[in-house]
Parts: structure tokens; C-alpha cells; sequence
């Protein structure tokens, strides 16, 4: 709900200091382009040895819980394990939106994938599109109803009666043989039963907000090798893009070659400098996972074709990546930062 078009926030002194840190990045970033930092390929599983991001660590607690929180994972088994072959980042856009054209089929841009959305909630394990109540849901791909009820009795999500009325989808199309799965909360009411097989662009459901939302909304989740909160996907990866838009995904590369956690990223366009598009942090560490075709630790969806710029701040310092984006893909894009 939050678009932070048009809001010019940066001063000249951060121009400044930014256009000292693309200095400073063109000769940090040289060797990072050249070759992947061994961690890294590690961690997205080019080594043979090499492990896909995994989500293992409880989420820590917070004290203050919106109406709209969506507060951490119960126990539960590990996340899958190594990765038998490096990620092939290639686009999977095997969904089409939930929300037919009358409603908003936006995806809401101030809690996206992997946020804390205001900093108060927990970590995002997926996508909200705002609607008012009773907006129709609809099947995002063709599939069968793995289940539709309540979560009064049990948990799919936090705790109980979380996602409130909820649908989960079981696609016909599995990636490289592992099931995927997508999930619908908080719904008013649901027109499908469990069983029932859906085709992409059925009405399955009404927008609402039963479980824990504050107000109406669709939340929807991507589950992939199996159905658990711990194995999401970003769903901006899995949603064909608009006509004419494209996807910016990519990795914030510290200087030990780690994956860097919760950097503060904002994208704006490279003739409009002072102009923030879109802000979002990188991904927290352990609580979400990574795309298993990615590797991702952060992600734009729908952005404009064209030459962009992308600014990761930290500590009131900040680095700036340019990137350019094509319309109708997932365009891959490295931040080397100097930062841990
Ligand atoms: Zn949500």
C-alpha cells in the first residue's frame, strides 16, 4: 500500500557520498563480477558441495504485533538439503495473477517477500494484494484443492488461526519433480473443496480477512518440495510479469563473499536519481528461503524496461549498482557492498 513514487529523499550530501561509493564499488565490484566469492557459490549451490538458503532458525519474537503480523514458524522439519545441481536461473512464470482485473492485482509494495513490512511485523513469508471484501479469488494455475477450510484445528501457518479461511493449491506442473504449492489466506469465503481439481483463472474464493489481517486483503504464498511454511518462494518470481514489465532479482555480495542480510535497497530510475521508486530490504538470514532457480536475496517485480539504478544503504552509507531491465524476465543483477 506503500508506493514511494515521487518522494525525493535524497540529499546532495548523500549524492555525494553516493557517487564516492560507486567509486569505491567500481573497484570493489571488479573482482566480484569477475568470479562468484566461494561462499557464495557455496551458499547458491554451484559447488557440488554447495547448499541452496535455507530456513532453519526460528524467528525471533517481537513485542509489537500488528493486527496484519504474520509472526514467525512453528517448529518444524528442516528446510530440503543440499541442492543436487546449481540453481539455473531460468524464469518459472507459472502463475497469473489472483486477482482478476477488477480488483487490484497489484502486489502490495510495503510488506513484500522477506520484509518486515512497517519493522514491526515478522518476516513476510509472502505477498499481499489489498481488496476489499468479497473481491473473487482466483486460481492462479491449473492444479488440484490440496485443502480448503479453516486453521482453527491445524496450523499452517504461525500458530492456529492464523491464515484463517485458507485454500491451498497443488499445481499439476512440479519443479524438477517437487511439488508446488500455493497458498490463499485470510479468506471470506471459499468456493472450492478440498480434492476438488481448479483451472487457472477459476473464481476458488472471496477476499476477507479472517485469521490474523487487519484489514481485507489476499495473502498469497508459494510453497515449493513441500506443503510448509518454512518452504516458501517469493511469489514475485513465480507471477508472469505485466506486459511491457520486467523483474530485477539478485544477490547483495558482502566483503567476505556472504550473502548480506536486511541491507535497506531502494530502485529508482536512472533519469530520476533522486526519485525512489520502490524500497525493500535484502532478505533477513535463515528466515525465508531463496528461490531453488534463483538463489536470490532480493527482488523487484514489475519494474518499467530500461536503465535503472539500484542504492543499498547501511549505517547512512550507500552504494550505488546500476542495472538495466528487460521487459517479460528475471533480470540477474550482483551488489558487491563492503559490508558483512
Ligand atoms: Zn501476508
Amino acid at each position: 500500500m506503500l508506493d514511494l513514487d515521487e518522494q525525493p529523499r535524497r540529499s546532495p550530501l548523500n549524492l555525494i557520498l553516493g557517487l564516492v561509493a560507486l567509486a569505491l564499488v567500481a573497484v570493489l565490484g571488479a573482482a566480484a563480477f569477475d568470479r562468484t566469492p566461494p561462499a557464495v557459490r557455496a551458499r547458491l549451490g554451484f559447488a557440488p558441495e554447495g547448499t541452496l538458503p535455507t530456513a532453519v532458525a526460528d524467528p525471533t519474537p517481537v513485542g509489537v504485533v500488528s493486527a496484519d503480523a504474520e509472526t514467525g514458524g512453528p517448529a518444524g522439519p528442516p528446510a530440503p538439503g543440499p541442492s543436487p545441481s546449481p540453481p539455473p536461473r531460468e524464469d518459472h512464470y507459472w502463475l497469473i495473477r489472483p486477482i482478476g482485473p477488477t480488483g487490484n492485482d497489484w502486489v502490495d509494495y510495503s510488506y513484500p517477500y522477506g520484509s518486515r513490512g512497517d519493522g514491526t511485523l515478522h518476516v513476510h513469508r509472502g505477498v499481499e494484494f489489498v481488496n476489499g471484501d468479497g473481491t473473487p479469488v482466483l486460481a492462479t494455475a491449473t492444479g488440484r484443492v490440496l485443502y480448503s477450510g479453516d486453521d482453527s484445528a491445524q496450523v499452517f501457518g504461525a500458530h492456529l488461526n492464523y491464515y484463517g479461511q485458507l485454500i491451498i493449491l497443488e499445481l499439476d506442473r512440479r519443479l524438477d519433480d517437487q511439488p508446488v504449492y500455493v497458498l490463499y489466506g485470510h479468506l471470506s469465503e471459499r468456493t472450492v473443496a478440498s480434492g476438488d481439481p481448479v483451472e487457472a483463472g477459476q473464481i476458488i474464493g472471496h477476499v476477507g480477512k479472517t485469521g490474523v489481517a487487519l484489514g481485507p486483503h489476499l495473502h498469497l504464498e508459494v510453497r515449493v518440495g513441500r506443503n510448509d511454511f518454512r518452504a516458501t518462494a517469493n511469489p514475485e518470481l513465480w507471477l508472469e510479469p505485466y506486459p511491457g514489465k520486467g523483474i530485477v532479482a539478485g544477490v547483495v555480495v558482502g566483503s567476505h563473499g556472504d550473502l548480506v542480510p536486511e541491507v535497506d535497497l531502494e530502485v529508482r530510475r536512472a533519469d530520476r536519481p533522486n526519485l525512489a521508486v520502490r524500497a525493500r530490504p535484502s532478505y533477513p538470514d535463515h528466515e525465508v528461503q531463496a528461490d531453488p532457480y534463483w538463489g536470490e536475496n532480493f527482488c523487484f517485480g514489475d519494474l518499467d524496461p530500461g536503465r535503472w539504478i539500484l542504492l543499498a544503504t547501511r549505517s547512512g552509507y550507500t552504494i550505488t549498482t546500476p542495472f538495466t531491465v528487460e521487459a517479460g524476465r528475471t533480470n540477474w543483477l550482483t551488489v558487491p557492498v563492503p559490508w558483512r
